[in-house]
C-alpha cells in the first residue's frame, strides 16, 4: 500500500542511526538529539510519540507530523507443546503476513526473523518457496519483529541473545533491507546485539556473499547446500542453476578468508534423496580442508513436497562419513528453530483453512 498523503512516509524503524541523523540534521537538530531519540526507540523502546518525553517538544512535534512509528501486529500465534517455542504470524502494513519465531531455551532467547514476504528462490521442499515471492521487507519490518519479541521477553525479565535470519525469505536477495536492519540491531547505543550471535542463512547468493565478505558486518554466515553436485543440488534448489557450486564455494572461501570465520553449511536430510553415502562422500570432498561445520536438518515435511525426513540410522551414517573427512556436524532437532521457523509453515497452515493445521513444533 502506498502511504496516503495523511500518512507520513518515513517509518522511523526503517532508519539506522546514521540515516536518522541525516534526517534530523536536515531539520536543524544535532547528533545529540538523534542519540536521545535513538535511545528512546531502542533502549527504552517507546511505542508512541507521546512517550518521547525526554525530547524537545518541537522535535517531537516535527516527528509526529513527518514520520511514523510503525510495528507489525500479531495476526496469529501458537505455542509449542514443550513451551519453549512461540511462533508468531505478524501482519504488516499492507496486510502481508510473515513468521517470526521466539525460542527460549535454557535462558538463551533466540529469534528467527523473516526478511521477505514469500521467496523467489523456489526450493522445492520449503513452504515459503512454494508460496513464491511477494516483496522484500523494509528494515523497519525486520526490526519490528525484533522489537515485538523483546517486548515479550522484557515482560518476563529476559533478554534476547541470538538472532537467526532463517525465517521466510532469502536475506541476501534483500541485501539492503537486511543489512540496514542488522546495523540497527548491533548499534551499541540501542539494541546492542552481538554480531557473533547473529546468523544469516543464505541459499547461496554468490554476489551477496562476496559483498558481505567485503563489508564490516561480522555476522555468522550459514550456507544452505542440500546437494554436493550441481545436478543434485539444482533439483532441490533452483537458485543453484544460477550460482553453480564451483562459484559458490569460491565465494565461501573468499568470505572465510576475508572475515577469518568458519561457515556453517545447512543440509536438509531427505530420505532416499540426499542422505545416501554417495552424497555424504561428495559433501566431504566438497568441504574437506575448509573451516566448516555442517548442520543436518531432517526434512520437515510440507504440504507441497511429498518426501520424508531421513531416519536416525541414515543420519548417523551420514555424520560418520562427514567425520571421516574431518568435518564436524550437528543434527538440528525438529523442534528446533531451523525446521519449524525456516519454512513458512505457520503461514501456509493459517492461510489455507481447509487444510489441517500443522502442529507448532513437530
Ligand atoms: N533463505 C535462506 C534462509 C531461510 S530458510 C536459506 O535458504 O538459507 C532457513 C533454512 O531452513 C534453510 O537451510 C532451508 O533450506 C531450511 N528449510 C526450509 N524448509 C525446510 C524444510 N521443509 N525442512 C528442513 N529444512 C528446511
Ligand atoms: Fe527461499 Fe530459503 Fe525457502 Fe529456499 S529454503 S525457498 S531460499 S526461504
Amino acid at each position: 500500500m502506498q502511504p496516503t498523503p495523511s500518512t507520513p512516509p518515513v517509518n522511523l524503524y526503517d532508519l539506522p542511526r546514521a540515516a536518522l541523523g541525516e534526517l534530523l540534521a536536515g531539520w536543524g537538530y544535532s547528533a545529540h538529539h538523534r542519540d536521545l531519540l535513538w535511545e528512546a526507540l531502542y533502549r527504552q523502546q517507546v511505542e508512541s510519540f507521546d512517550a518521547l518525553t525526554g525530547l524537545r517538544p518541537d522535535l517531537v512535534q516535527a516527528l509526529r507530523e513527518r514520520t511514523r512509528l510503525e510495528r507489525p501486529t500479531t495476526h496469529h500465534e501458537v505455542f509449542s507443546g514443550d513451551g519453549y517455542t512461540r511462533k508468531l504470524l505478524l501482519r504488516l502494513r499492507d496486510g502481508q503476513t510473515v513468521e517470526t519465531v521466539l525460542m527460549r531455551f535454557k535462558g538463551r532467547a533466540t529469534v528467527c526473523l523473516s526478511t521477505q514476504a514469500g521467496c523467489a528462490m523456489g526450493c522445492v521442499f520449503c513452504a515459503t518457496g512454494q508460496m513464491g515471492f511477494v516483496r522484500h521487507l523494509s528494515p523497519g519490518e525486520i526490526i519490528g519483529q525484533v522489537l515485538h519479541v523483546t517486548r515479550i521477553l522484557r515482560e518476563a525479565d529476559e533478554s534476547l541473545r541470538n538472532v537467526v535470519l532463517m525465517g521466510m525469505g532469502e536475506p541476501l536477495h534483500n541485501y539492503e533491507g537486511t543489512m540496514a536492519a542488522v546495523d540497527t540491531m548491533v548499534d551499541q547505543l540501542g539494541l546492542a546485539l552481538a554480531p557473533r550471535f547473529i546468523t544469516l542463512s543464505t541459499v547461496g547468493v554468490v554476489p551477496g556473499i562476496r559483498r558481505l565478505a567485503d563489508e564490516d558486518r561480522p555476522v555468522q554466515l550459514a550456507v544452505s547446500l542440500h546437494g554436493a553436485t550441481d545436478a543434485e543440488r539444482g533439483a532441490l534448489v533452483p537458485a543453484a542453476r544460477k550460482w553453480p557450486l564451483a562459484e559458490l564455494m569460491d565465494a565461501c572461501r573468499y568470505y572465510a578468508e576475508k572475515r577469518k570465520r568458519r561457515i556453517f553449511y545447512e543440509w536438509a536430510l531427505i530420505a532416499g534423496q540426499n542422505d545416501t553415502p554417495g552424497q555424504a562422500h561428495a559433501l566431504g570432498q566438497l568441504l574437506k580442508g575448509m573451516e566448516a561445520h555442517v548442520n543436518l536438518i531432517p526434512l520437515n515435511p510440507t504440504v507441497g513436497y511429498g518426501e520424508r525426513p531421513s531416519g536416525p540410522d541414515a543420519v548417523r551414517a551420514f555424520q560418520d562419513i562427514l567425520a571421516s573427512y574431518g568435518l564436524p556436524s550437528t543434527v538440528r532437532q525438529r523442534r528446533g528453530i531451523d525446521i519449524d521457523a525456516g519454512c513458512g509453515q505457520l503461514k501456509a497452515a493459517v492461510e489455507r483453512p481447509r487444510r489441517a493445521q500443522q502442529p507448532t513444533a513437530s
